[in-house]
């Protein structure tokens, strides 16, 4: 057969991603993989893949386009605040810039046509296609035979046969996938993306109205801490165990400041990055005094009205 496509695909680690590399081997097709990673996703899991298929790895800093994405999403965000759809077509453009640098001749995702109400519905894999400027070299491996063929196909460097025909929600075809295969290790789809999480997200938003998104050093922190944005404009970061209060304790920069309990007790520090006012010290200091050792809920509860999460 004359196949012998070469293509990068996008790997999350997830099922669906592992299996879009072994069919597209299948189907005559050279792989190598590309994963993403950010301050709101790693391609850890990815890397754990590819170890276990055997696959090369190019691992992607998305950081800056992730950021300007959840800036200002075109099409908006998903439940939390995912802008899937144009973070998906953001990383399948990166692709396919590396794809057309190289001479390769596609991209291919482990999506499937109907599986997420969302992102994955007919409308927005053409949408996505679309919108990451790839179209006729964005090949679906699992959903090929329910979409139009693309150029490698046309061009017969792949066979279309023995590309795959899976739609809608059921899990059960890629499932008896994995076993064929021989894949065990997979995370949850979906999984892993803090952008997705409700709580991280009013954290983020937070951030991005106030202090904005330009410091990766804060966009990093936002994992950490119990929030709280005082009345004059203060954020504080409240270390919610040890491990935290080491990391703020040595996070500092021009203009921030720490905050210890006083009176020599012992307790979580808590980090300010830009002081707005004496009032707002003032109340850092009750904050971190409340949450010191010995002290009950209801010596907390005066701060409760400032707690982001
Ligand atoms: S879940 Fe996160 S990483 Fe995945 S497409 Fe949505 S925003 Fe991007």
């Amino acid at each position: 057969m004359g196949f012998g496509a070469r293509g990068l695909s996008l790997l999350s680690g997830g099922l669906d991603s592992q299996l879009a590399v072994r069919v597209l081997e299948r189907a005559g097709a050279e792989v190598e993989c590309v994963a993403f990673e950010s301050p709101f996703f790693s391609a850890d899991a990815a890397r754990r893949a590819a170890a276990a298929l055997g696959a090369k790895l190019r691992v992607v800093d998305f950081t800056a386009d992730i950021i300007s994405l959840v800036k200002s999403p075109p099409h908006g965000f998903g439940g939390a605040m995912n802008p899937c759809i144009d973070c998906h077509a953001a990383m399948i453009r990166r692709a396919g810039e590396m794809m057309a640098a190289e001479g390769l001749d596609f991209v291919a995702t482990g999506e499937v046509r109907g599986q997420r109400p969302m992102s994955q519905n007919a409308q927005s894999l053409l949408t996505v296609e679309k919108a990451s400027g790839l179209k006729g070299r964005l090949v679906r491996p699992l959903s090929a035979k329910l979409l139009e063929p693309t150029i490698p196909e046309l061009e017969g460097k792949l066979d279309r046969e023995r590309l795959l025909d899976i739609s809608g929600r059921s899990r059960e075809r890629q499932i008896a996938l994995a076993a064929e295969f021989g894949i065990v290790d997979y995370p949850s789809p979906a999984g892993g993306c803090k952008l997705t999480e409700e709580a991280f997200s009013r954290r983020l938003d937070d951030l991005m109205r106030h202090e904005g998104l330009d410091d990766l050093g804060l966009v990093g922190m936002l994992k950490y801490g119990r929030r709280f944005r005082l009345e004059g404009g203060s954020l504080v970061v409240l270390g919610r165990d040890r491990g935290e209060n080491e990391f703020l304790e040595g996070f500092q920069f021009d203009g921030s400041r720490l905050f210890r309990p006083s009176g020599g007790r012992i307790g979580a520090t808590a980090f300010v990055p830009r002081l707005a006012s004496p009032e707002d010290a003032a109340t850092a200091q009750a904050i971190v005094d409340a949450y010191a050792k010995g002290t009950g809920p209801a010596e907390r509860e005066p701060f409760r009205c400032w707690q982001i999460i």
